[in-house]
């Protein structure tokens, strides 16, 4: 490949197809999936998986934002997409306008699209597509059981909005091998489904399984999932990971990005040399330092100082010194091999047996592989292999 970026993301078409039929296969065909591809499709490129994607079967997109869920349409995205974060009020005829459904859960919204049917002529024949999101406990977005019939009662004066979902999401699933508190949290559900279903609601979709809900408990999937992290080949936590195993619900997950940047200058130094600000770290022993383009601009967290490892001819190199706003250094004195500038360096991915995954650099920064791949600067290129 020839380069033309100092530093870019790869996007493993195969392995994409690959976890999306995994899920396929392991869901029941009448439930839908949602490819969740908020948050640049958590750093993996939005447009890049949602066209992948959408030739899968996947029936619906899950963005954070109404933004994102316009760079879909413009990228010429039909499915339906559901928008999962905040709309500001002045956004929402932009819903309207391109068949965007989004979250509701306050009257305040409700109000906002009263009066925007009312002065936008145009916008009279549209339909607001909506999905309740109930509040079960995670104390987030969401209305509550006697809150959520009022709100209801102010919807149904507005023939425009239309119940299509209804959702909730699980506080504690990902870090617990206790579930008690996710099972209150669906039975608080079914109680709202009550409500709606006492109003003569019964919208066509119900949703409130994320990731570890997908692999670990089918009660919870309704009639559509929202496959964010493991579709992406990550696993929620390790946790879920084992217990997937015990529970024999295991997949195979297989990790769809690699992220990847090139030598950019190599020099030899004697022991006791200090690398970089602040002095903080000596070599000790003579050694061969390769500067690397990259730093925490680029999403390569400065927590990686003295202790992050990169791949160069699948040897493991130690990130030396602190690491900087656009560059790092690293170690490459026991690579036997001579090496070059722009030689290849994997930052996170593999080499044929070695690898820097995800979750070893989230374990050193303190937190978790769903803020690794997230956090990798969406200006950098993303390119699907
Ligand atoms: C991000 C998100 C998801 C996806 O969660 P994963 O753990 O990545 O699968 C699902 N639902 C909502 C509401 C979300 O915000």
């Amino acid at each position: 490949m020839e380069i033309l970026s100092k530093t870019w993301v790869e996007i493993s078409k195969r392995n994409l197809i690959h976890n999306l039929e995994a899920f396929r296969s392991h869901i029941p065909s009448q439930v839908g999936m949602m490819a969740v591809v908020k948050s640049n499709a958590y750093g993996h490129g939005l447009v890049e998986v949602a066209r992948i994607a959408a030739l899968q079967k996947v029936t619906w997109f899950g963005v954070d934002n109404v933004d994102e869920a316009l760079q879909l349409r413009r990228s010429g995205i039909k499915s339906a997409i559901l928008i999962l974060g905040y709309t500001p009020h002045h956004r929402l005829q932009d819903c309207v306008k391109q068949n965007i459904s989004f979250v509701v859960y306050n009257r305040e919204t409700v109000f906002s699209l009263r009066s925007l049917f009312a002065r936008s002529p145009a916008l009279q024949k549209k339909q607001a597509r909506i999905h309740l999101k109930i509040e079960t406990g995670t104390h987030r977005q969401g209305i509550h059981g006697l809150a959520l019939q009022q709100l209801i009662k102010e919807i149904q004066k507005i023939p425009q909005i239309y119940i299509e979902g209804v959702s909730t999401h699980y506080a504690n699933i990902e870090d617990t091998e206790n579930h008690s508190y996710a099972e209150r949290q669906l039975k608080e559900f079914h109680l709202a489904l009550q409500i709606l279903r006492a109003e003569g609601i019964d919208p066509p979709w119900k949703h409130t399984a994320c990731s570890a809900a997908v692999i670990l408990f089918p009660d919870t999937y309704f009639n559509l999932v929202r496959l964010g992290v493991a579709m992406y080949g990550l696993w929620p936590s390790e946790n879920v990971r084992l217990l997937a195993q015990q529970k024999k619900r295991h997949l195979n997950l297989k990790p769809v990005l690699q992220w990847k940047t090139i030598i950019a200058q190599l020099k030899r130094v004697k022991k006791g040399s200090p690398i970089g600000y602040g002095l903080t770290e000596r070599v000790s022993r003579d050694s061969i330092l390769a500067v690397l383009p990259v730093g925490y601009w680029d999403g390569y967290d400065r927590g990686l100082s003295s202790c992050g490892t990169v791949l160069i001819r699948e040897r493991l190199c130690k990130v030396l010194g602190r690491v900087f706003m656009n560059m790092c250094v690293v170690d490459v004195t026991d690579i036997p091999q001579q090496l070059r500038v722009e030689d290849a360096v994997t930052l996170l991915g593999t080499q044929k047996t070695v690898g820097v995954s995800a979750e070893s650099i989230a374990s050193k920064i303190g937190t978790i592989n769903y803020e690794v791949v997230t956090r990798i600067n969406p200006l950098l290129p993303r390119f699907v292999v």
